[in-house]
């Protein structure tokens, strides 16, 4: 175990220290302790993915925590945290529909901001647009009481609001990939 180089705890911002006996990182400030195979996991955002693809987000969370806290700007693992928040697989299926209880708002919006300012200056537009999303979908499902009412123009333009904008998201991580 290294105990030269400084980890810093996404919990709570201390720095962590190496418990050689039990192979661990342990916060002494907030209690959190990270196994030192997942923390130096090389391939823990590959993992983080495969867990968030197959829905499992508690496993793809804590690899996605691990990998930040030796690359924090890490894409991947920025955007893998916002949707393990909000327990989404991925953008595509956010609609008008989707509905988020508060507190996994305030959560998602927490980590949204973690990323608009940890992320590589080209990535802060990508998250800048998951904030937009997370708005959208807040002010169409304002409306779900209204659901058999017909659609007013207003409710009509905030859905073509949110649409566009996951579109928008799903057009920059083909792009992302394309490179
Ligand atoms: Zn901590």
């Amino acid at each position: 175990m290294d105990d030269t180089i400084n980890i810093i705890c996404t919990m709570c911002g201390a720095s962590l220290i190496p418990d050689e006996e039990k192979k661990i990182y342990r916060c002494d400030h907030c209690g959190m302790a990270y196994g030192s195979s997942i923390l130096f996991d090389r391939n823990g955002c590959v993992k983080g993915s495969k867990s968030l693809e197959a829905g499992e987000f508690n496993d793809a969370d804590v690899r996605f925590r691990c990998a930040l806290m030796l690359k924090p700007n890490d894409f991947t693992a920025l955007r893998g945290r916002i949707l393990c928040a909000a327990k989404w697989k991925d953008f595509t299926k956010v609609d008008d529909y989707t509905y988020l209880p508060a507190f996994r708002k305030k959560n998602i919006r927490e980590r949204i901001e973690d990323a608009i300012k940890n992320a590589d200056e080209e990535d802060k537009e990508y998250f800048d647009l998951c904030m937009k999303l997370l708005n959208d979908v807040e002010l169409t499902s304002t409306s779900v009481d209204q659901k058999n009412k017909p659609i007013t123009a207003r409710r009509q333009r905030l859905i073509e609001d949110l649409n566009q904008t996951r579109q928008q998201i799903l057009d920059a991580e083909k792009a992302r990939e394309a490179k």
